[in-house]
């Protein structure tokens, strides 16, 4: 037992290692990501489920690096948030966005809404309202059209902190998404004073929701929540017929999904859109 024991802490280590080399690789190769030009952000759809129009569009970071190949965000996004690489990255992202939405305006597309993802540490940073009304006023977007999703867990985790933040974004125009939800154990007295618009109910609820009796009762029970609050539901990671038909039974506004599209680059969300307009 005391080997085995032995050869667990051994393993341990060389583990840890080899994942604090590869941060390392990565943090490094962050650094430069952004001015070689090898981070792109992709569009997936988000659709209203009573008439299927693309009424929005979800901003999906992408990296690909020549040696470490493509990145997942599931695994670059937390390195860069701890090396605050995060608030470089994230503005861009938010630039790219408002940009894109604001092309396909001029281009004669129904108005999206383009949303945005934010991080912990940009969502705290106290330049972040300013910020982004300076980047919509550069732009030229009207604030509506902005959506910036921040996940249930960062908004629980100081609600009276994120109270005031998004005060201060709403004040200015800008929606707000809690993303995630479901994961995140909020307090239905703060759910009521977050300036949120919309919840975003977390994939791995919806996965098995035709089979798993608990996950249909807490999409459904999310589902009239967010009626009773006032707010939109939006149902993330839908696949299948049979979880669309679930949730538009229960009635959920809106979905997004591989069942139709998966994040595409912009000019292939543009000729999805081309699809839609077209007679
Ligand atoms: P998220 O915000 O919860 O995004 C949803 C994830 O589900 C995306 O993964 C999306 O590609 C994926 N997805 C969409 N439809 C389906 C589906 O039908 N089935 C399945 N299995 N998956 C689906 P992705 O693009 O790999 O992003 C992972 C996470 O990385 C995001 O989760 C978000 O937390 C973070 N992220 C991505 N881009 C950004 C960004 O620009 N800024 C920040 N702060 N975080 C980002
Ligand atoms: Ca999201
Ligand atoms: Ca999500
Ligand atoms: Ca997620």
């Amino acid at each position: 037992a005391k080997q085995e024991g032995r050869q667990g802490y051994q393993f341990f280590t060389q583990e840890m290692q080899s994942r604090s080399v590869r941060n390392l690789q990565i943090v490094n190769a962050l650094r430069q990501a952004q001015q070689l030009n090898q981070l792109q952000v992709y569009y997936q759809p988000q659709v209203s489920i009573a008439d299927g129009q693309i009424i929005g569009a979800e901003a999906l970071l992408r990296w690909w690096h020549p040696e470490l190949g493509s990145v997942s965000p599931a695994e670059f996004i937390p390195i860069a948030e701890d090396s605050r690489l995060i608030l470089s990255i994230g503005e861009w992202v938010i630039r790219q966005a408002v940009r894109q939405a604001k092309d396909w305006m001029k281009q004669g597309f129904a108005p999206l809404i383009m949303a945005v993802n934010l991080s912990a540490v940009q969502f705290r940073h106290h330049d972040l309202p300013a910020l982004v009304s300076r980047i919509l006023t550069e732009e030229n977007l009207p604030p509506e059209c902005l959506e910036l999703e921040l996940t249930e867990g960062v908004a629980m985790h100081n609600p009276q902190g994120a109270i005031a933040i998004m005060n201060n974004l709403h004040a200015r125009g800008v929606r707000m998404s809690i993303d995630d939800f479901g994961t995140g154990y909020s307090s239905l007295s703060y759910l009521k004073k977050f300036k949120s618009y919309k919840l975003k109910i977390d994939q791995s609820f919806v996965r098995d929701i035709n089979t798993d009796v608990e996950d249909k009762a807490i999409v459904s029970a999310i589902i009239s929540l967010a009626k009773s609050l006032g707010l939109k539901t939006i149902a993330e990671g839908v696949e299948t017929h049979d979880q669309l038909s679930f949730l538009k039974e229960q009635g959920c506004d809106e979905m997004q999904g591989y069942l139709i599209s998966k994040p595409l680059p912009s000019d292939q969300f543009e000729a999805l859109l081309n699809t839609y307009r077209s007679p």
